[in-house]
């Protein structure tokens, strides 16, 4: 893989910019045809000379991710492109970004990004503090042009979601980057087809189970839910870390009951407290799901995870 993983982890607290990089003044597209239109000019040399060191040499694209899920596409789609560099802006323990806050180090990550990837859907509260921290940097919304459900941005938690998030990535990264356009569609679409081959893999592995009500554990499921066919009959917290009072709890005690739900899906991400009051009031079993937030920094991490999803759902409901 060429795209490289860059960014020294940086002291909390402290603002470090990095040293400023020469400027990308041209796309790589444009500095390329330069060059070629140049040499055809044998009188000249000189300049094509300086234009092709300036080629040689030329800084990297720096692409610069949100948060896990997009980090784990955009080095698939980047696989083998040169002269790339992909980073990921919030630590990859951060989960989902809910009311994050952008730490200094996260701001210093973003000053030199060319292209910035976000995920859309209201999930990066910060984003408009971004885009005033990286004025230069192209932005492509992953979930552009799907149908967001009642404004949850969960979408890539469904592979096939994510297999669009892939494909809409890919395109954005052709358009900014014209020298890697191929690639970067040849790449996306390998990925996509992957992503799609591990959900039909799920829904054809998932077909025989009769339980199909399950709770879980904050409001990141109801994509997954709907390509699998399941009815997420209860959220236990609305928020992850936004325990359900007295009142919430005993409510959703009733309604495992009168369900008959079975597990009680939570995230390896947060805290299962609620849910263990939840599994001891109703001897419903506590099984992991896992939204794909956190995770090793590895291409194949995404589709890892919901292999683990799928033997945990038959695991619990077969
Ligand atoms: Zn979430």
């Amino acid at each position: 893989m060429a795209a490289r993983f860059v960014g020294a982890p940086l002291a909390c607290g402290e603002l470090v910019e990095p040293p400023a990089p020469p400027a990308r003044g041209f796309t790589l597209a444009s500095t390329r045809s330069l060059v070629l239109c140049c040499c055809v000019n044998l009188s000249r040399t000189i300049v094509c000379a300086l234009l092709a060191a300036t080629a040689a040499g030329a800084a990297p694209l720096r692409i610069v991710t949100t948060f896990y899920p997009l980090h784990i596409a955009a080095l698939n789609i980047t696989s083998n492109a040169p002269n790339v560099s992909v980073i990921n802006l919030t630590p990859p323990t951060s989960g989902c970004l809910h009311d994050y806050q952008l730490t200094p180090a996260d701001l210093a990550r973003l000053i030199h990004a060319d292209v910035l990837i976000v995920n859309g859907g209201g999930l990066e509260a910060f984003l408009d503090k971004a885009r005033r921290q990286a004025p230069r940097a192209k932005v492509i919304e992953a979930s552009a042009g799907i149908e967001l459900l009642e404004g949850n941005p969960h979408v890539w938690v469904s592979p096939e979601l994510a297999a669009r998030q892939a494909e809409t990535i890919g395109a954005g990264l052709a358009r900014l980057d014209a020298p890697n356009a191929e690639l970067y569609r040849r790449n996306a679409a390998a990925y996509a087809a992957q992503l799609r081959a591990q959900a039909e893999k799920m829904r054809a592995g998932l077909k025989g189970i009769a339980s199909r009500n399950i709770i879980t554990l904050h409001e990141a499921f109801p994509y997954f839910a709907r390509e699998f066919g399941f009815n997420i009959a209860a959220v236990v917290e609305r928020e992850p870390g936004a325990a359900p009072g007295a009142r919430e709890l005993a409510d959703t005690i009733a309604l495992v009951r009168e369900k008959k739900v079975r597990a009680l899906f939570v995230e390896p991400q947060y805290p299962a407290r609620s849910a263990e009051v939840i599994a001891r009031a109703t001897g419903a079993q506590i099984a992991v799901l896992d939204p794909a937030v956190t995770g090793p920094v590895a291409a194949g991490a995404y589709l890892q995870i919901m292999e683990k999803n799928l033997a945990e759902l038959q695991r619990v409901l077969k």
